[in-house]
């Protein structure tokens, strides 16, 4: 008999239209993914040659459960000259991947009853990790007019006694936008005044586009540097997605606490993935420049092109990888007798009917939307938008 927890858990939606996908390729069908959630780049060499050296050297043992000094040290070098945030060992935990972090996070700092606030649209695992840890989601709507950003307001209405913490994303997987200084300002005066920590995941912060800078809401003064915990990781600026080794920093007694967690499940992150992960660090950049400038000429076409499509409004992304276009102007809309009423709708239509796969916007806690990610070919992007423009108008 399964444990409340065993039966309260779900699999990640985004993998379950990624299977179905897949199954069809399986069976033959040309299918064009848009689904996917990592670069189409293949890891730097520099970075493989890292960890062949590794293996070579017989860095193959347990290493310290929250990862190697050296690594700490990398990371620590990060955080200050990326984010003018000084840490020190400490105040970091290396995991197995950003996502491992934040679920020791999770396991560190919710409770029975706490609250956690989570702005939608969301990326997947956040109200998942809540509900394991037996805390209550309390998902608070973002609007396109805000560049889907946390209002202040809404923020404020939301927060009780039971609030324990926000957990903020930019930019952000899915609507690939950013939080400004400014906004983010606001969101830590609200936290500090209520006492609540803020998880700041910052996993596409090497993705900008347009100009864009990012802002660590740690970085905003010592008061809630002490209430944050950031998150990061090498999975999406490094092409790494395979190697798992993200980070967290924050207060001292709450890394601990995560590293006890983290001592108790998978004891440290993979020795060869650490010492990659410190050539990716401290290694050339010039790989992750290039990467955001193919990502950037795939945003400016796709984004273009979504626009021309009858029912379809994407605002342009100022990060990350994915398109995030408004579709709710196709619902209601039908082919073959069946009505688009929804994302899911709109999803399987494209998928079955053009061959083409997408995330529906319900899966992060929006309906109104879709998830296209551009982290594939330019060729492939040219073939789906065509398609997807056809299938759109084979709708009445
Ligand atoms: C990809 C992703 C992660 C997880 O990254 P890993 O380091 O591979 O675990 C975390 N947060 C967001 C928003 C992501 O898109």
């Amino acid at each position: 008999m399964l444990s409340e927890r065993g039966r309260k858990i779900k699999p990640s939606p985004t993998l379950a239209i990624d299977a179905k996908a897949k199954a069809m390729k399986a069976s033959g069908t040309d299918v064009i993914s848009l689904g996917v959630g990592e670069p189409d780049f293949d890891t730097p060499a520099n970075i493989k040659e890292a960890a062949i050296k590794a293996i070579k050297d017989g860095f193959t043992k347990y290493t310290a459960v929250g990862g190697i000094d050296p690594l700490k040290d990398a990371v620590i070098e990060k955080f200050s000259k990326d984010n003018s945030l000084e840490y020190t060992r400490e105040e970091i935990l290396v995991s197995c991947g950003a996502k491992h972090s934040l679920y020791n996070i999770a396991q560190a700092i919710y409770g029975p009853g706490d609250k956690v606030i989570i702005p939608s649209p969301y990326w997947v695992s956040y109200p998942d990790q809540v509900v394991v840890n037996d805390a209550v989601p309390v998902i608070v709507k973002t609007y396109e007019k805000d560049g889907f950003m946390l209002s202040p307001g809404l923020l404020e209405a939301n927060i009780t006694n039971k609030t324990k913490a926000i957990i903020l994303n930019s930019p952000s997987n899915p609507t690939g936008f950013t939080y400004t200084r400014k906004a983010l300002e606001q969101i830590a005066e609200i936290a500090l005044r209520h006492n609540l920590y803020i998880v700041s995941d910052e996993i596409y912060e090497k993705l900008l586009y347009d100009g864009t800078s990012h802002t660590s809401i740690a970085s905003l003064g010592r008061e809630i540097k002490e209430k944050t915990i950031v998150v990061n990781g090498l999975s999406k600026s490094h092409a790494m997605t395979g190697w798992r080794i993200g980070y967290a920093a924050g207060p001292k007694e709450i890394i601990k606490a995560m590293t006890n967690i983290q001592s108790q499940s998978t004891s440290n992150p993979n020795s060869i993935a650490q010492m990659a992960a410190i050539e990716a660090l401290k290694g050339p950049q010039d790989f992750t420049d290039m990467m955001v400038r193919e990502f950037n000429k795939r945003r400016e076409f796709l984004v273009s092109e979504l626009n021309t499509i009858s029912g379809i409004a994407c605002l342009k992304p100022t990060g990350a990888f994915y398109a995030f276009p408004n579709t709710s102007g196709i619902y209601g809309r039908s082919a073959n007798g069946k009505t688009i009423a929804s994302s899911s709708d709109l999803a399987v239509y494209l998928l079955e009917d053009a061959h083409v796969a997408v995330v529906p916007g319900n899966a992060f806690g929006d309906d109104g939307f879709v998830r296209l990610s551009y982290a594939t070919s330019m060729e492939n992007i040219r073939r789906a938008v065509i398609r997807i423009r056809e299938a759109v108008n084979r709708l009445k």
